[in-house]
Protein backbone atom coordinates (compact mmCIF):
# COMPACT_ATOMS: atom_id res chain seq x y z
CA UNK A 1 0.00 0.00 0.00
CA UNK A 2 1.64 3.88 -0.52
CA UNK A 3 2.63 5.96 2.21
CA UNK A 4 2.41 8.51 3.23
CA UNK A 5 4.89 11.62 3.44
CA UNK A 6 3.88 15.39 4.59
CA UNK A 7 4.92 18.66 5.23
CA UNK A 8 3.06 20.44 7.46
CA UNK A 9 3.05 24.32 8.07
CA UNK A 10 1.36 27.79 7.39
CA UNK A 11 1.48 29.23 4.73
CA UNK A 12 2.58 25.69 3.00
CA UNK A 13 1.30 26.82 -0.61
CA UNK A 14 4.72 28.07 -1.56
CA UNK A 15 7.21 25.14 -0.54
CA UNK A 16 9.17 23.21 -2.92
CA UNK A 17 9.41 19.84 -1.24
CA UNK A 18 6.15 18.29 -2.47
CA UNK A 19 7.55 18.52 -6.21
CA UNK A 20 11.43 17.87 -5.03
CA UNK A 21 10.31 14.74 -2.71
CA UNK A 22 7.95 13.40 -5.06
CA UNK A 23 10.79 13.32 -7.87
CA UNK A 24 12.82 11.09 -6.42
CA UNK A 25 10.80 8.86 -4.38
CA UNK A 26 9.75 7.85 -7.91
CA UNK A 27 13.09 8.00 -9.07
CA UNK A 28 13.91 5.32 -6.40
CA UNK A 29 10.22 3.35 -7.09
CA UNK A 30 9.27 4.17 -3.41
CA UNK A 31 5.59 3.51 -3.15
CA UNK A 32 4.78 6.83 -1.18
CA UNK A 33 3.43 10.45 -2.02
CA UNK A 34 4.55 13.24 -0.32
CA UNK A 35 1.96 16.16 0.35
CA UNK A 36 1.69 19.40 2.08
CA UNK A 37 -0.60 20.13 4.47
CA UNK A 38 -1.74 23.86 5.74
CA UNK A 39 -2.10 23.26 9.29
CA UNK A 40 -3.07 26.38 11.75
CA UNK A 41 -1.29 26.33 15.38
CA UNK A 42 -4.24 25.06 17.38
CA UNK A 43 -4.66 22.29 15.06
CA UNK A 44 -1.11 21.12 15.35
CA UNK A 45 -2.15 18.63 17.88
CA UNK A 46 -4.76 17.13 15.68
CA UNK A 47 -2.61 16.82 12.46
CA UNK A 48 -0.05 14.66 14.59
CA UNK A 49 -2.51 12.39 16.27
CA UNK A 50 -4.16 12.18 12.52
CA UNK A 51 -0.67 11.17 10.84
CA UNK A 52 0.14 8.80 13.14
CA UNK A 53 -3.45 6.75 13.54
CA UNK A 54 -2.76 6.77 9.65
CA UNK A 55 0.58 5.25 10.15
CA UNK A 56 2.41 8.19 8.34
CA UNK A 57 6.11 6.97 7.09
CA UNK A 58 7.17 10.28 8.23
CA UNK A 59 7.13 14.16 7.91
CA UNK A 60 8.77 17.67 7.92
CA UNK A 61 7.48 20.76 9.86
CA UNK A 62 7.80 24.20 8.81
CA UNK A 63 7.31 27.74 10.14
CA UNK A 64 5.33 27.93 12.54
CA UNK A 65 5.40 24.36 13.98
CA UNK A 66 9.25 23.91 14.62
CA UNK A 67 9.33 24.52 17.90
CA UNK A 68 5.79 24.19 19.10
CA UNK A 69 5.97 20.54 17.65
CA UNK A 70 8.29 19.00 20.31
CA UNK A 71 5.96 18.14 23.04
CA UNK A 72 3.93 16.53 20.96
CA UNK A 73 6.26 14.08 19.69
CA UNK A 74 7.29 10.62 21.40
CA UNK A 75 11.52 11.40 21.37
CA UNK A 76 13.34 14.06 19.88
CA UNK A 77 16.84 13.90 19.31
CA UNK A 78 19.53 15.44 21.27
CA UNK A 79 20.41 18.22 18.46
CA UNK A 80 17.07 18.63 17.84
CA UNK A 81 16.67 19.21 21.45
CA UNK A 82 19.07 21.39 21.88
CA UNK A 83 18.42 23.48 18.88
CA UNK A 84 14.61 23.76 20.20
CA UNK A 85 13.00 23.22 16.77
CA UNK A 86 12.26 19.94 14.81
CA UNK A 87 12.06 19.90 11.08
CA UNK A 88 11.85 16.00 10.00
CA UNK A 89 9.84 13.69 11.77
CA UNK A 90 9.99 9.54 11.66
CA UNK A 91 7.84 7.01 12.23
CA UNK A 92 9.71 4.57 13.50
CA UNK A 93 7.23 1.58 14.63
CA UNK A 94 4.48 3.72 15.95
CA UNK A 95 6.87 6.22 17.88
CA UNK A 96 7.44 9.44 16.26
CA UNK A 97 10.52 10.44 16.84
CA UNK A 98 11.94 13.87 15.89
CA UNK A 99 14.97 15.55 14.14
CA UNK A 100 16.83 18.61 12.93
CA UNK A 101 18.70 18.41 9.56
CA UNK A 102 18.76 21.88 8.94
CA UNK A 103 22.01 22.53 10.51
CA UNK A 104 23.29 18.94 8.72
CA UNK A 105 21.92 19.74 5.75
CA UNK A 106 24.17 23.39 5.52
CA UNK A 107 27.67 21.36 6.41
CA UNK A 108 26.82 18.76 3.65
CA UNK A 109 26.64 21.46 0.99
CA UNK A 110 29.72 23.17 2.12
CA UNK A 111 31.71 20.13 2.19
CA UNK A 112 31.52 20.65 -1.92
CA UNK A 113 33.86 23.65 -0.51
CA UNK A 114 34.98 22.74 2.55
CA UNK A 115 36.58 19.36 4.03
CA UNK A 116 37.88 20.69 7.37
CA UNK A 117 36.53 23.09 9.33
CA UNK A 118 39.12 22.63 11.99
CA UNK A 119 41.49 25.80 10.74
CA UNK A 120 38.23 27.35 9.91
CA UNK A 121 36.86 30.99 11.46
CA UNK A 122 33.12 31.01 10.99
CA UNK A 123 31.03 34.03 11.04
CA UNK A 124 27.62 33.23 11.49
CA UNK A 125 25.01 36.66 10.47
CA UNK A 126 21.83 36.47 12.00
CA UNK A 127 20.98 34.69 15.51
CA UNK A 128 17.18 33.70 14.62
CA UNK A 129 15.89 29.55 14.05
CA UNK A 130 17.95 29.02 11.33
CA UNK A 131 21.16 30.44 12.63
CA UNK A 132 20.63 28.49 15.74
CA UNK A 133 20.76 24.85 13.44
CA UNK A 134 23.79 25.92 11.55
CA UNK A 135 25.83 27.64 14.70
CA UNK A 136 25.19 24.44 16.79
CA UNK A 137 25.93 22.24 14.21
CA UNK A 138 28.77 24.13 13.41
CA UNK A 139 29.98 24.63 16.99
CA UNK A 140 29.67 20.92 16.94
CA UNK A 141 32.56 20.11 14.59
CA UNK A 142 34.83 22.55 16.55
CA UNK A 143 36.14 24.92 14.07
CA UNK A 144 38.73 27.08 14.93
CA UNK A 145 36.69 29.42 16.47
CA UNK A 146 32.42 30.45 15.56
CA UNK A 147 31.21 33.83 16.02
CA UNK A 148 27.78 35.32 15.93
CA UNK A 149 26.63 38.73 14.62
CA UNK A 150 23.15 40.09 15.01
CA UNK A 151 21.22 43.18 15.09
CA UNK A 152 19.76 42.66 17.97
CA UNK A 153 23.64 41.52 19.91
CA UNK A 154 21.24 40.67 22.80
CA UNK A 155 20.33 37.43 20.98
CA UNK A 156 23.51 36.52 19.40
CA UNK A 157 24.62 36.10 23.81
CA UNK A 158 21.31 34.06 24.28
CA UNK A 159 22.89 31.50 21.53
CA UNK A 160 26.34 31.38 22.92
CA UNK A 161 24.63 30.77 26.30
CA UNK A 162 22.28 28.63 25.23
CA UNK A 163 25.16 25.82 22.98
CA UNK A 164 25.35 22.59 24.11
CA UNK A 165 28.90 22.53 22.73
CA UNK A 166 31.97 24.08 23.96
CA UNK A 167 32.91 27.35 22.44
CA UNK A 168 35.13 30.62 22.99
CA UNK A 169 32.20 32.52 20.92
CA UNK A 170 31.84 36.12 20.69
CA UNK A 171 28.83 37.79 20.44
CA UNK A 172 29.51 41.15 17.80
CA UNK A 173 26.93 44.25 16.54
CA UNK A 174 26.64 43.89 12.51
CA UNK A 175 29.00 47.13 12.36
CA UNK A 176 31.85 45.25 15.04
CA UNK A 177 31.36 42.22 12.27
CA UNK A 178 31.89 44.35 9.18
CA UNK A 179 35.26 45.69 10.70
CA UNK A 180 36.60 42.39 11.81
CA UNK A 181 35.70 40.61 8.75
CA UNK A 182 39.04 39.87 7.29
CA UNK A 183 39.32 37.28 10.49
CA UNK A 184 36.78 35.05 9.02
CA UNK A 185 37.27 32.12 6.33
CA UNK A 186 33.59 31.19 6.11
CA UNK A 187 31.11 33.98 6.33
CA UNK A 188 27.17 32.70 6.76
CA UNK A 189 24.64 35.00 6.52
CA UNK A 190 21.22 33.68 8.15
CA UNK A 191 19.15 36.97 8.44
CA UNK A 192 16.23 37.80 6.17
CA UNK A 193 17.95 40.68 5.13
CA UNK A 194 17.92 40.38 1.22
CA UNK A 195 15.47 38.28 0.93
CA UNK A 196 12.75 38.49 -1.41
CA UNK A 197 10.91 41.45 -1.96
CA UNK A 198 13.87 44.21 -0.17
CA UNK A 199 16.53 42.70 -2.66
CA UNK A 200 18.62 45.53 -2.41
CA UNK A 201 19.68 45.37 0.90
CA UNK A 202 22.88 43.87 2.37
CA UNK A 203 23.01 42.98 6.53
CA UNK A 204 26.76 44.14 6.58
CA UNK A 205 29.75 46.29 5.04
CA UNK A 206 32.28 43.64 2.79
CA UNK A 207 34.28 46.33 2.68
CA UNK A 208 37.47 43.95 4.71
CA UNK A 209 35.85 41.44 3.09
CA UNK A 210 39.63 38.73 2.21
CA UNK A 211 38.80 37.10 -1.05
CA UNK A 212 40.13 34.11 -0.40
CA UNK A 213 37.17 33.48 2.21
CA UNK A 214 33.97 31.64 1.27
CA UNK A 215 30.75 33.67 1.58
CA UNK A 216 27.69 31.67 1.86
CA UNK A 217 24.09 33.30 2.04
CA UNK A 218 21.17 30.69 3.12
CA UNK A 219 19.01 33.08 1.24
CA UNK A 220 17.96 31.39 -2.27
CA UNK A 221 14.99 33.87 -3.33
CA UNK A 222 16.89 35.52 -5.22
CA UNK A 223 19.02 33.49 -6.14
CA UNK A 224 21.98 35.76 -5.43
CA UNK A 225 21.15 38.32 -2.84
CA UNK A 226 22.50 42.03 -2.77
CA UNK A 227 25.09 40.43 -0.20
CA UNK A 228 26.54 37.47 -2.29
CA UNK A 229 26.07 39.93 -5.27
CA UNK A 230 29.23 42.38 -3.62
CA UNK A 231 31.03 39.32 -2.17
CA UNK A 232 31.30 37.31 -5.82
CA UNK A 233 32.25 40.97 -7.31
CA UNK A 234 35.33 41.19 -4.40
CA UNK A 235 36.54 37.89 -6.06
CA UNK A 236 35.31 35.58 -3.00
CA UNK A 237 34.22 32.14 -3.91
CA UNK A 238 30.30 32.66 -2.57
CA UNK A 239 27.48 29.79 -2.17
CA UNK A 240 23.29 30.40 -2.12
CA UNK A 241 20.69 29.23 0.08
CA UNK A 242 19.68 26.35 -2.30
CA UNK A 243 22.07 23.20 -1.10
CA UNK A 244 21.10 23.96 2.44
CA UNK A 245 17.47 23.34 0.97
CA UNK A 246 18.52 20.06 -0.93
CA UNK A 247 20.48 18.93 1.60
CA UNK A 248 18.21 19.26 4.74
CA UNK A 249 15.58 17.67 2.60
CA UNK A 250 17.72 15.13 1.22
CA UNK A 251 18.60 14.04 5.02
CA UNK A 252 15.21 13.38 5.63
CA UNK A 253 14.46 11.35 2.66
CA UNK A 254 17.21 9.16 4.02
CA UNK A 255 15.87 8.99 7.20
CA UNK A 256 12.61 7.91 5.79
CA UNK A 257 13.79 5.57 3.91
CA UNK A 258 17.39 4.36 4.08
CA UNK A 259 18.30 6.16 0.78
CA UNK A 260 20.65 8.73 -0.18
CA UNK A 261 18.55 10.51 -2.76
CA UNK A 262 19.90 12.33 -6.15
CA UNK A 263 20.88 15.88 -4.74
CA UNK A 264 21.85 17.06 -8.01
CA UNK A 265 18.53 16.61 -9.27
CA UNK A 266 17.18 17.95 -6.57
CA UNK A 267 18.53 20.98 -6.99
CA UNK A 268 18.06 20.51 -10.77
CA UNK A 269 14.08 20.64 -9.22
CA UNK A 270 14.32 23.65 -7.29
CA UNK A 271 15.90 25.70 -10.06
CA UNK A 272 13.34 24.78 -12.01
CA UNK A 273 10.40 25.94 -9.48
CA UNK A 274 12.37 28.90 -8.69
CA UNK A 275 12.26 30.47 -12.30
CA UNK A 276 13.34 27.88 -15.05
CA UNK A 277 16.69 27.78 -14.60
CA UNK A 278 18.76 24.42 -15.45
CA UNK A 279 21.72 23.68 -13.87
P1 LIG B 1 14.04 34.27 12.13
O1 LIG B 1 14.12 33.23 13.16
O2 LIG B 1 12.86 35.16 12.08
O3 LIG B 1 15.37 35.20 12.28
C1 LIG B 1 15.50 36.37 11.53
C2 LIG B 1 16.92 36.94 11.65
O4 LIG B 1 17.00 38.06 10.73
C3 LIG B 1 17.25 37.50 13.03
O5 LIG B 1 18.63 37.36 13.27
C4 LIG B 1 16.89 38.98 12.89
O6 LIG B 1 17.60 39.85 13.75
C5 LIG B 1 17.35 39.24 11.46
N1 LIG B 1 16.66 40.39 10.88
C6 LIG B 1 15.36 40.45 10.49
N2 LIG B 1 15.09 41.69 10.01
C7 LIG B 1 16.25 42.40 10.12
C8 LIG B 1 16.62 43.73 9.77
N3 LIG B 1 15.75 44.59 9.23
N4 LIG B 1 17.92 44.11 10.00
C9 LIG B 1 18.82 43.27 10.52
N5 LIG B 1 18.53 41.98 10.87
C10 LIG B 1 17.26 41.56 10.67
O7 LIG B 1 14.19 33.65 10.66
P2 LIG B 1 14.86 32.25 10.23
O8 LIG B 1 13.83 31.19 10.29
O9 LIG B 1 16.14 32.08 10.97
O10 LIG B 1 15.14 32.52 8.66
C11 LIG B 1 16.11 33.45 8.26
C12 LIG B 1 16.36 33.35 6.75
O11 LIG B 1 16.88 32.07 6.44
C13 LIG B 1 15.13 33.52 5.89
O12 LIG B 1 15.48 34.32 4.78
C14 LIG B 1 14.79 32.11 5.43
O13 LIG B 1 14.16 32.08 4.16
C15 LIG B 1 16.19 31.48 5.34
N6 LIG B 1 16.19 30.02 5.52
C16 LIG B 1 16.73 29.25 4.52
C17 LIG B 1 16.77 27.88 4.66
C18 LIG B 1 17.36 27.02 3.57
O14 LIG B 1 17.09 25.81 3.56
N7 LIG B 1 18.16 27.56 2.68
C19 LIG B 1 16.27 27.27 5.82
C20 LIG B 1 15.72 28.09 6.83
C21 LIG B 1 15.70 29.48 6.67
P3 LIG B 1 16.98 40.26 15.21
O15 LIG B 1 17.31 39.10 16.12
O16 LIG B 1 17.69 41.50 15.56
O17 LIG B 1 15.50 40.44 15.03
Amino acid sequence: MEKLLAVLGNPIGHSMSPIMLNDVLEMHNIDAHYLPFHVENQDLPAAIHGLKALGVLGFNVTIPHKTAIIPLLDEVDELALSIGAVNTVVNENGKLIGYNTDGYGFLKGLNAYITTLSDKKVLVIGAGGAARAIYFTMAKMKPQAVDIANRTIAKAVELIEACPFDTSSKALSLVEAGEQLAEYDVIIQTSMIGMHPKIAESPISLKNLNNQSLVCDIIYNPLETQFLKEARQQGATIQNGIDMFVYQGALAFEKWTGIFPDVNRMRENVLLQLGGVKC
